[in-house]
């Protein structure tokens, strides 16, 4: 089974979940069509069935090879690469004066899901390359863009982001490369990082990686950051390939999943040094690496959502095919296919429901990005920046976590045949695992999510949001329509649990945040149901506006608000009762 683009479920959440509609009729992109945006979409679509798709498996099954410090990565995987460069897909976003094509993120983050969905391990080496481009084209010299700028844009270069280290996991700020100035202007790197996503490979001949590293009059913790570009190869005054750097891969890991993708233990400076150029300020390293991080993390968010749509095409398939059991009427000796049984329906709407509802708050996180950078009107600009940082870290964690139910759910669905690696259900829900993980655990999310952005102009942001949700519902209540059934009301508690849980959480960031952390977790997941309900019913009602696909959207929305947003109460209960018995139940972990 492999992938087909779901381009009418995409268009659907970014046209009227998303806002992508109004935003092109208002000209806020330029003179950026609807049609201009399903061109490139469905071209996408194309590359990543026919050209993408086919390496899932091959890049499951054969790995990476590292000898003598290099990596050799999976058949196909080169020319893949190549021909993803070829139709400019590292270049959606860049700059145009950089070679890029300018368009917005919301755009790129419609192809960011279709080339996860065609294959993880392939795809998270360039999305690392991208969210690295822009955060260098803000953050990065003149001097140093004009050196290796171009060339990552193309595709020629693939950047690395390297923050790990040992004893540096979701505490960065306990990293220990060093930095040592040389007079010439650059430095002298010295350390080791982990766990670096294509931190070697054969797919381009240099490899540009972007690390955090301290300087040795430091400031301690994240204020003593700072952020270098240290490429594998220097270059020579012309631009040319020069002597290899004094960095190298030490090793590489084995993984539960995504095993094409190729994780390095990374050394720089046995040889003296590792020589860097700074990007942005002595010790402010961080600040350019969260630009880096933020667009990183929604990516991931995509990956999740990838995941759990290729995982539905294929359970949606394989229970089409499947017959077990009889349904009732039906004659004896005769068996139906496993997707009439009510049990099995309700997988596979949850499986889509779920992948709808999580690609709709990606997406819109991906146009608050487009309105925080462009547009003349000032305010408009910070309250989407502040409405993409709130958003940020569910569309990471919620869509993560999401994307391993779906995959867990499409190997149940297989019965099975789901445990056995030859149908592919169980390598999606392998490749899955890595994403509530990597770019700050989920668990980090959540606590982001509650600390630094709940706070967001005192408050503001979040509600501003809450009320843009509220209008959606009302919108719902006000059509009367039988077809969405309890739709209106649960999606209305669901928000009413969410507008109290919020104030719980802010009133307790004031009285020592203890029990806001403890209650993070369960916190952003119904900040997700709420929402990712909302989004859907706002797409069942714009059907039924457009008398378009109304009965499939609507059937959705319903299905979602009814299973689904009904788990707010008791999230909300989970948080704001259960958060204190968390604290106090040390006793539980002693032995
Ligand atoms: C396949 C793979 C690819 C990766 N790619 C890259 C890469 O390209 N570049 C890079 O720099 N890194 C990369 N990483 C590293 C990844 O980002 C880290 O593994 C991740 O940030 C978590 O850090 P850790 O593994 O040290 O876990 P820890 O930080 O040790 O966390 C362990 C657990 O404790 C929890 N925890 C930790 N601190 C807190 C806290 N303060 N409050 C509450 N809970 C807490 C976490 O949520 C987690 O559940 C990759 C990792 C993997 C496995």
């Amino acid at each position: 089974m492999t992938y087909q683009a779901p381009l009418a479920d995409m268009g659907f959440a970014l046209k009227y979940g998303a806002g992508l509609l109004p935003a092109l009729e208002q000209g806020f992109f330029g003179d950026l069509g609807v049609d201009d945006v399903e061109a490139v979409l469905s071209e996408a679509g194309r590359l990543a069935a026919e050209i993408i798709a086919p390496l899932n498996r091959v890049g499951d099954v054969n790995g990476t090879i590292f000898k003598d410090g290099a990596v050799t990565t999976a058949p196909g995987w080169k020319e893949a690469y190549r021909a993803w460069c070829q139709g400019g897909w590292s270049s959606v976003t860049a700059p145009a004066e950089w070679g890029g094509q300018g368009l917005p993120q919301v755009v790129n983050a419609a192809c960011i899901e279709m080339w996860n969905a065609a294959c993880m391990a392939f795809a998270v080496g360039p999305l690392v390359g991208m969210a690295a481009i822009d955060a260098f084209a803000v953050h990065g010299s003149a001097a140093l863009k004009r050196a290796y700028l171009q060339k990552l844009v193309s595709g020629e270069w693939i950047a690395t982001m390297q923050l790990t280290e040992p004893q540096a996991g979701s505490d960065v700020g306990a990293l220990r490369t060093r930095a040592e100035r040389a007079a010439d202007g650059s430095y002298r790197l010295k350390g080791q990082k982990i766990f670096i996503t294509y931190g070697e490979h054969d797919l381009t001949d240099n490899i540009i990686h972007f690390v955090l590293a301290r300087l040795p009059d430091a400031p301690p913790g994240t204020r003593g950051i700072s952020l270098f570009l240290v490429p594998k190869f220097l270059l020579n005054a012309d631009g040319s390939l020069g002597p290899r750097n004094d960095v190298r891969a030490h090793s590489v890991e084995h993984k539960l999943g995504i095993h094409g993708s190729p994780t390095c233990t990374m050394i720089f400076g046995d040889q003296g040094g590792a020589i860097g150029y700074i990007v942005g300020e002595e010790n402010a390293g961080m600040a350019c690496m969260f630009t880096m991080m933020n667009r990183a993390r929604l990516a991931v968010g995509l990956q999740g959502v990838g995941i759990a749509e290729r995982a539905i095409q294929q359970a949606l398939a394989y229970a089409r095919e499947r017959r077990q059991g009889r349904t009732p009427g039906m004659p004896a000796g005769e068996s139906a296919p496993i997707i009439a049984h009510p049990d099995v329906k309700r997988m596979l709407l949850s499986m889509r429901s779920l992948t709808q509802a999580a690609r709709t708050i990606c997406y819109a996180t991906a146009m608050a990005l487009d309105r925080a950078e462009a547009g003349n009107d000032k305010a408009a600009r910070a309250a989407a920046h502040a409405r993409a940082s709130l958003l940020t870290p569910v569309a990471k964690a919620f869509s993560t976590d999401i994307g391993v139910e779906v995959a867990s759910l499409g190997v149940q669905i297989h019965g099975g045949m789901g445990f056995i690696e030859e149908t592919g259900a169980a390598q999606l829900l392998r490749d899955a695992r890595i994403a509530p993980i990597y770019e700050g655990t989920n668990g980090i999310q959540a606590i982001d999510l509650v600390t630094r952005k709940l706070p967001l102009a005192d408050g503001a942001a979040v509600e501003a949001y809450l009320g843009e949700l509220r209008r959606i519902v009302e919108a719902v209540n006000a059509t009367n329509d039988p077809a969405l059934g309890w739709t209106g009301v649960r999606l209305e508690e669901a928000l009413d649990s969410l507008t109290r849980t919020t104030r719980w959480m802010l009133a307790k960031l004031d009285n020592g945040a203890d029990e806001a952390l403890a209650g993070a977790t369960p916190y952003l997941r119904l900040f997700g149901v709420a929402a990712g309900g909302c989004l859907l019913a706002q797409q069942a009602l714009a059907a039924l506006r457009l008398n378009a696909d109304a009965a499939s959207r609507i059937a959705l929305a319903r299905f979602f608000a009814e299973n689904f947003a009904v788990q707010a109460g008791a999230l909300e209960r989970s948080v704001v009762e259960g958060a204190a018995g968390v604290l106090g139940a040390d006793a539980a972990l002693a032995q």
